[in-house]
């Protein structure tokens, strides 16, 4: 369902992705792993259009991402296809970057009402559906400052939820929380990793649910994928130096 094929991408003289190359499966919970810096978040924000490539193609459910076919060739994409590719993907970032002055009703229906253009009582009831998923019924008139950075998490993740995409994207979603508010976010990504439609790509450095939800873990160093495999392969056989060196960080 994603393909990156030979993709480079560069902040001035900096290469962040090496011709990368690089594809997840339809349903298929993939992790990446990795040092600072290597390019891990650059991934997922390129699928999310938040960032442009300057090299290669990636495909996305079976169309170019960052290109649009034009009389047989490929052209960089107009703003019109990126929104509509945008909406195969759903992103939780780290920082759980909720509208502050809208209640978590309206953080979740904002985007089904303008980007979908869903009535307000279908998004109302989108909403509903989604709080429950992730256990925060009760939370809906809140305001986000009024909730631990677990639920505020929590509603991000029903709030990309709620456009329903047929990927997912996480970007160290437990990073930014204190310890003992981690489990509850990562009960509710456990739970969608047993959607077995559902395509995750994750970004973690909690190993050990690394280990329990993903079908691949890949290894990213300076902006490749020097490892990949099962997990079991990865975390207990890592073949390469470099993998062994940074996964000895984490025991
Ligand atoms: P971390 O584990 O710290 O989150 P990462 O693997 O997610 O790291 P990226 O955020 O993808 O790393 O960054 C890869 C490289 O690209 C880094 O060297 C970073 O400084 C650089 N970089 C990322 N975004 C930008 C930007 N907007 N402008 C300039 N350089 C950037
Ligand atoms: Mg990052």
């Amino acid at each position: 369902i994603i393909t990156f094929k030979d993709v480079v991408k560069r902040f001035g003289d900096v290469t962040v992705l090496d011709r990368l190359n690089f594809s997840v499966r339809k349903g298929e919970k993939v992790t990446i792993i990795g040092p600072s810096g290597s390019g891990k978040s650059t991934v997922l924000r390129i699928l999310m259009t938040l960032e442009n490539i300057d090299e290669g193609v990636i495909h996305v459910a079976g169309k170019p991402l960052w290109h649009e076919e034009k009389n047989g060739e490929l052209q960089p994409a107009s703003e019109e296809h990126l929104r509509e590719m945008r909406k195969e993907m759903g992103m939780v970032f780290q920082q759980f970057n909720l509208f502050p002055h809208m209640t978590v009703r309206r953080n979740i229906t904002e985007a089904p009402v303008h980007v979908l253009g869903l009535g307000k009582e279908e998004a109302n009831a989108r909403a509903e559906t989604y709080l429950e998923l992730v256990g925060l019924s009760d939370q809906a008139d809140k305001f986000p400052s009024q909730l631990s950075g677990g639920q505020q998490q929590r509603v991000a993740i029903a709030r990309a939820l709620a456009m329903k995409p047929n990927i997912m994207l996480f970007d160290e979603p437990t990073s930014a929380l204190d310890p003992e508010l981690v489990g509850e976010v990562l009960n509710v990504i456990q739970r969608l990793a047993d959607q077995d439609d559902l395509t995750i790509l994750l970004v973690t450095h909690e190993m050990q649910f690394a280990k329990q939800i993903s079908d691949r873990v890949c290894f990213f160093d300076k902006g490749v994928i020097v490892e990949q495999g099962p997990p079991e392969q990865v975390f207990t056989e890592p073949q390469e130096a470099r993998t062994q060196e940074f996964l000895k960080g984490f025991i």
